[in-house]
């Protein structure tokens, strides 16, 4: 049960009071990691105040944290957890893999396979060839259209993200690839068609996730990216789909979804069926430049683009667990999650928003439309403090209750995730409402 508190900072003092207590291994495991690694921390994502959970294993739908606690996992690795964390396809296949042999310097038995399975989904992706994270996915796609049409802009969109190196969350992140950028406005389809056609003779391609994740679930208006797409086509630009995150969203993706065939896709996470993995394809006329038997073929090596974990457990996930009418599912699941956290906002007159698509969701502390960053900042920049702690209060409230979510409230659902596991979620979401919806209503007035 949760207290009750007079204000927002005397209910964070409390719920982070209780979280110290209850978490000493955590505790200990975050202070000693310091000494090695900046904050104690390798991953800017996984870091929350005053310390992240570690957790020891999986199983299921659930984790176990090294304190002994049980979670309903709606993080998922941050979408990249399709399958859940015992699937016995995808161990069956990895320990086969091991037990062969695993840096076989050579071709292996699985990367066509894999390779065709990914195609037959996304036919879009004519040709396609791995690597090993969504942002190397990207940076290969950008490269490979900077050279095809040798011209040297990128166009993006504000509050994107597409890995580490090519992030514009707030301004472009100091660790971003130093491209020429055209940066334009998501959901503005005008104003994205007039950016792009004032420089277009200079534009080599536009990157554009088909729901912006990071920047919080925000889906794409009716005729935004159709629109980016004719853009594109008239001025010989090559349209990449950032799909890392989108494309667990239909069995096709989200182009599948929306009937929209980009020039590149880019695609990571899950297709590896939790092995470390990046894939970007597209038009054959622009990878088969990458055929290392033309003359004059672009380069692309990668000593683990072929890694026979990646390989043979993404072969064995697509082929074996993740079928239309699972990936269906999982998605309707999402949906009617997304459905029950609006109801539950709408019940209790809070300004909060649900977005998201599928089998991916948002809430966000946020009153007004929600179509991009600058629509974001409007109402959020003014209530900044008050709306960094409601999520930290959203977040270690439901910690308390079992259930594992993330600080920026995006989550997804996997596989394994039951009706249960939602019901659960919803419940635990209506006592956060019922226990702090006035002082939610008074922080944010
Ligand atoms: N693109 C999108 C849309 C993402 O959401 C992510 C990761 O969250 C990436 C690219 C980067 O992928 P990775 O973390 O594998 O480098």
């Amino acid at each position: 049960m949760l207290r009750r508190n007079q204000d927002l900072p005397s209910a964070l003092q409390d719920a982070e009071e209780a979280y110290v207590r209850a978490n000493p291994e955590s505790l200990r495991l975050a202070e000693v990691a310091r000494s090695t690694m900046p904050g104690g921390n390798t991953r800017t994502t996984l870091h929350y105040s005053p310390f992240p959970l570690a957790m020891r294993s999986g199983r299921g739908g659930t984790l176990t944290d090294v304190d002994g606690h049980s979670y309903v996992d709606f993080v998922n690795e941050h979408t990249a957890g399709v399958f859940g964390h015992s699937n016995p396809i995808i161990q069956e296949a990895l320990r086969t893999a091991v037990a062969d042999g695993i840096v076989l310097g050579a071709p292996n038995i699985y990367e066509h396979a894999l390779a065709a399975e990914i195609q037959r989904r996304f036919d879009s992706m004519e040709r396609l060839r791995f690597c090993n994270s969504g942002t190397e996915a990207n940076l290969l796609a950008i490269s490979t259209a900077r050279a095809a049409t040798g011209r040297p802009k990128v166009m993006a969109f504000e509050g994107a993200y597409h890995g580490s190196l090519l992030y514009f969350g707030h301004g472009a992140s100091r660790l971003n690839m130093p491209f020429p950028m055209v940066m334009s406005v998501f959901n503005d389809a005008d104003r994205a068609v007039a950016d792009l056609t004032a420089e277009a003779g200079e534009i080599a391609c536009l990157i554009v996730e088909p729901m912006q994740g990071a920047a919080g679930g925000l889906q794409p208006l009716p005729g935004f990216l159709e629109a980016l797409r004719d853009a594109c086509t008239r001025h010989g630009i090559v349209l990449i789909f950032d799909e890392v995150m989108t494309s667990r969203l239909g069995f096709s993706g989200m182009q599948g979804r929306l009937g929209i065939r980009p020039d590149m896709t880019t695609l990571g996470k899950y297709v590896g069926g939790g092995m470390t993995i990046g894939a970007f394809g597209g038009r054959a006329d622009l990878m088969e430049r990458l055929d290392p038997s033309r003359p004059g073929a672009i380069p692309h090596g990668g000593t683990f683009n072929n890694n026979v974990l990646a390989m043979a457990a993404g072969l064995a996930a697509l082929t074996r667990v993740l079928d239309e009418r699972a990936s269906a599912r999982m998605n309707e699941l999402g949906d009617r999650l997304r459905q029950g956290l609006a109801d539950a906002v709408a019940r209790h007159d809070v300004p909060m928003i649900a977005t998201g698509v599928g089998s991916i969701f948002g809430l966000h502390f946020h009153q007004g439309p929600l179509r991009n960053e600058a629509d974001a900042d409007a109402y959020e920049k003014p209530r900044a403090v008050a709306i960094m702690g409601l999520k930290k209060l959203f977040q270690l409230d439901l910690l308390a209750r079992g259930q594992y979510v993330t600080r920026r409230i995006l989550g997804n659902t996997s596989l394994e995730t039951t009706e249960a596991d939602i019901d659960g979620l919803m419940a635990a979401f209506e006592e956060f409402l019922e226990v702090r919806g006035e002082l939610i209503r008074t922080a944010l007035h």
